[in-house]
């Protein structure tokens, strides 16, 4: 990279760790702030965008699209795309820093979050047969470093949470081969998805209905999943408000409009807190216990179990966000250090689909600019000639 022209024009030399959405739309704003400046993007995967790629469903084609847009940056906007580049290990952070005046890390959570009683102290599932759903869903989307041999679905399925990946998920083990093959899902995944096939799922959410994570449309869109009971718990509880109702109300339209002599079988929890796994050597029942703590438990029969409660750091990845936490460090407009910003689920947590990380990465925009040029502000001579 030649960083000759952006420091002579006064300049900012930008580097972003991580090609996903925020890295993607901070580099978009940087760009039209600084239509020469050098602005370089690094990623560990010689692929760019991140989640969009490796983690919306690959049937959601309209979603998947959005990298179109994306693709500009390196093909007329002058962005560098550095791929296959993983920051903290095949390069420091401090290389950076020396190279750049603004390094960016846009690098995402993609740990799965654990859950007490189904794994264990060091975050390994407490019996086999149970996977994250970032795994899984890496796995659907074809990442590079990938490995679906332990996987095994089967029959019955519990998934635990009821967010949009858990949805997601639904979806997806109850689609057929053939049209996993056709949105490009790899065979040896297809293998251990459909090996069951699956017939039964239960979704477990920790909250009721009306606060579950799920939006509305993504229900709506399991009513087109052919030849599945939709069945429910969550007449169980009172809403509060208006927006419990429509949520309530979408998860029970969803389950009265389904046919009843169905052969597959989805039921949803709502109000159960994962509490242990049974199972000689592989997990064989989930058991939950009342959330309110009056229903006592649910135990579901299950050949594995996927966990979609969210994402973390894994403790092993290779650039630490607390790391570079200090005294100057002002998350709320994503300074880390001096010339080190964050951006994206690596600064707000892992809430919010993709246009929610353009909101964010102008806030952090916004800082980097303002921080920029008040160091590059003509100096005030202390006293008057
Ligand atoms: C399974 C799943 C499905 C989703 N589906 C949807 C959906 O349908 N619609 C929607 O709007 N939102 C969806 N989302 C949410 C959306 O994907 C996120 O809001 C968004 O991707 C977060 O963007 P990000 O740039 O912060 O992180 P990411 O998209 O995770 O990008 C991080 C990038 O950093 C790179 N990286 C990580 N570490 C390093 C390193 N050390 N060095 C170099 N590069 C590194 C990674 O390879 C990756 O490319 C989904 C999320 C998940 C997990």
């Amino acid at each position: 990279v030649n960083s000759t022209h952006s420091r002579l024009a006064g300049l900012p030399r930008i580097a972003i760790v991580g090609s996903g959405p925020s890295g993607c739309y901070t580099a978009q704003f940087l760009r039209k702030k600084w239509p020469d400046a050098e602005i370089v993007i690094y990623d560990r995967l010689e692929t760019p965008f991140g989640l969009i790629r490796y983690g919306v469903a690959p049937d959601h084609l309209g979603t998947k699209a959005i990298a179109k847009q994306f693709e500009r940056l390196f093909t007329r906007d002058g962005v560098t795309f550095a791929g296959g580049v993983e920051v903290g290990t095949d390069l420091a952070v401090d290389e950076l820093r020396r190279q750049f005046d603004v390094v960016v890390l846009a690098t995402g959570l993609w740990g799965d979050r654990t859950i007490d009683g189904f794994h264990d102290a060091q975050g390994r599932p407490s019996l086999p047969g149970v996977y994250g759903s970032g795994r899984l869903t890496r796995m659907i989307n074809a990442h590079p470093s990938r490995d679906s041999s332990d996987v095994r679905i089967g029959r019955r399925t519990v998934i635990v949470g009821a967010g949009n990946v858990a949805i997601d998920l639904v979806r997806l083990l109850l689609t057929s081969s053939s049209q996993l093959v056709e949105v490009g899902v790899p065979g040896d995944v297809i293998r251990a998805l459909t090996d069951g096939p699956v017939e039964r799922v239960d979704v477990v959410s920790r909250s009721v209905a009306g606060r579950a994570k799920f939006d509305v449309a993504m229900i709506r869109e399991l009513a087109k999943v052919p030849d599945v009971r939709f069945r429910s718990d969550a007449d169980a509880f009172p809403v509060k408000d208006a927006e419990e109702s429509v949520r309530a109300q979408a998860v029970a339209e969803l389950v009265a409009g389904s046919p009843r002599g169905a052969a597959r079988q989805v039921s949803f929890w709502f109000g159960w807190t994962p509490a242990h796994l049974d199972g000689a050597g592989r997990v064989e029942r989930a058991v939950f216990r009342d959330t309110a703590d009056v229903r006592g438990t649910l135990t579901l029969e299950a050949d594995s179990v996927c966990t979609a409660v969210g994402f973390t750091q894994a403790a092993d990845d290779a650039l630490l966000r607390r790391a570079f936490e200090g005294e100057r460090t002002d998350l709320d407009h994503g300074r880390l250090a001096d010339g080190v910003y964050c951006v994206g689920w690596l600064r707000r947590g892992p809430v919010g689909t993709i246009p929610a990380n353009r909101a964010d990465a102008r806030l952090v925009a916004d800082a980097i600019i303002a921080d920029y040029e008040f160091a590059s502000r003509p100096a005030i001579p202390s006293s008057l000639p």
